[in-house]
């Protein structure tokens, strides 16, 4: 005669409902899902490029893009596909006082590695997805810019040359070009980054670190096959090279996405990197590094010579709200209303583009990348695009010295349906004034 705790019985169903193997209908109960998703049938045009990118000068820009995102945020009547923002958790405020009433533990200064309570709670998410992992092999960062920066000071000496996918995201780029580092830019196609290119260059030019967004990936929104990581991490181990692994996008797949490259990783060869900036709040500043290893004693101690530590408010924020409960519940609301964008999103692009464009059709993530013809001047295009209160990212920041193709990169986590829908179908008529000439 087995009696179980109702309470128990409804965190269960939360638990379920934010795997997404159920859903919760108001007034009627609790529903299994399918199992496909509404976008199985949507094929991705995306055509790869071919060329490798080695950039002859330095010529970071991060500092504008960045800036220039931060002030549109706030532009009244902008439709805004720039920035990479998620949408707000609705119980922050309350998750946030509650986290702030137990102030006499924050009052003093905590191990640079972060709040061992909040570690535990990010290495059991990471068991989750595959890895193995301890709260001892973690370091809590000021977001996950600073566990990159860390790492790639880390394992990148001036004058080393060191691999990315090209495109990618542009805050690597301009740590490793600030670095002194050379940069490599090998070109993806839908499975992930080109490894006969990659082949070549690990034996010509022996690089020091690949640095990877394997899952959800900025700014093509790609996720790179099982398949693929598989082949990268073996040849990375042949090649004694480093894999900087980004995964700022975690949780935010609305289908299916393979394990991290590091849960495979049995030879501490994977520097795993993320952040509760796309799920959470950006402005929090928390993310974190996994360092398996030999390498870990030394990070701790750049992270200490860095900031001391971070913020503890902060730490404490998030650590409530993934003791509450409420994360799971946020990311698959995150989820659904990410999915039902991105193909309100794909709908307008089919319908306003022209015929010319090749766009990817990523599995979550906040992205979607329009490759263009050659000769489209893409840069005249977000002029004339801005002087019509639409805002888009340039793709030639996500490349290393900005030496790419024409594309445009599509947030559509921010506006609204009606917002999507009259953007794109004022930037389709942008494109098609050159298309057409
Ligand atoms: N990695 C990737 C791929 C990103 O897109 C971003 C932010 N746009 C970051 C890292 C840095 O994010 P944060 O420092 O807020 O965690």
């Amino acid at each position: 005669n087995l009696r179980v705790n109702k309470l128990t019985i409804i965190e269960a169903y939360s638990v379920l409902e934010g795997d997404g193997v159920v859903c919760a209908r108001q007034g009627a109960g609790y529903f299994v899902n399918s199992l496909n998703t509404s976008s199985a049938n949507l094929k991705s045009t995306f055509a790869p490029a071919q060329n490798v990118i080695i950039p002859e000068q330095s010529g970071a820009s991060f500092f504008e893009v960045h800036m220039s995102a931060v002030q549109a945020q706030t532009q009244k009547g902008m439709i805004n596909f720039s920035g990479g923002l998620p949408r707000p958790p609705k119980d922050m405020a309350l998750i946030g006082r509650r986290a702030l009433t137990n102030v006499d533990t924050l009052f003093a200064y905590e191990v640079p590695q972060g709040v061992v309570t909040l570690r535990k709670q990010i290495a059991q998410m990471l068991v989750f997805q595959g890895l193995e992992v301890t709260s001892e092999d973690l370091i809590v960062t000021n977001g996950s810019e600073q566990a990159l920066s860390l790492a790639m000071h880390y394992y990148v000496q001036p004058g080393d040359w060191v691999i990315v996918e090209a495109p990618t995201y542009h805050g690597a780029i301009a740590i490793l070009e600030n670095l002194g580092a050379r940069i490599i830019g090998i070109p993806m196609n839908a499975e992930g980054i080109n490894l006969e290119l990659l082949k070549q260059y690990l034996d010509s030019h022996r690089p020091k670190l690949i640095y990877t967004i394997s899952t959800l990936h900025n700014p093509t929104g790609i996720t790179t096959t099982q398949a693929h990581r598989q082949e990268l991490l073996t040849l990375a181990a042949k090649y004694e090279c480093h894999i900087l692994e980004d995964n700022a996008y975690e949780g935010l797949n609305f289908e299916p996405v393979p394990a991290p490259i590091k849960a495979l990783d049995r030879e501490d060869l994977v520097t795993y990197v993320g952040t509760f900036s796309k799920t959470l709040i950006p402005g929090l500043r928390v993310g974190y590094m996994v360092v398996t290893g030999k390498h870990i004693r030394a990070l701790i101690e750049r992270k200490l010579l860095q900031d001391i530590q971070t913020s503890s408010v902060s730490q404490a924020i998030v650590s409530e709200y993934l003791a509450s409960g409420h994360y799971r519940r946020h990311r698959k609301r995150l989820q659904t209303e990410n999915l039902i964008s991105r193909n309100v999103m794909l709908q307008a692009i089919e319908r306003y583009f022209p015929e010319s464009a090749r766009w990817t059709v990523p599995q979550g993530g906040l992205f979607l990348w329009v490759q263009l013809p050659d000769n489209v001047p893409i840069e005249a295009i977000r002029y004339q695009a801005m002087a019509e209160n639409v805002l888009f990212a340039s793709g030639s920041v996500f490349f290393p010295n900005k030496q790419g193709y024409p594309a445009m990169r599509l947030s559509f986590s921010n506006p609204s349906e009606s917002e999507i829908d009259l953007g794109i179908s004022i930037l389709g008529k942008l494109l098609k004034n050159y298309s057409s000439s």
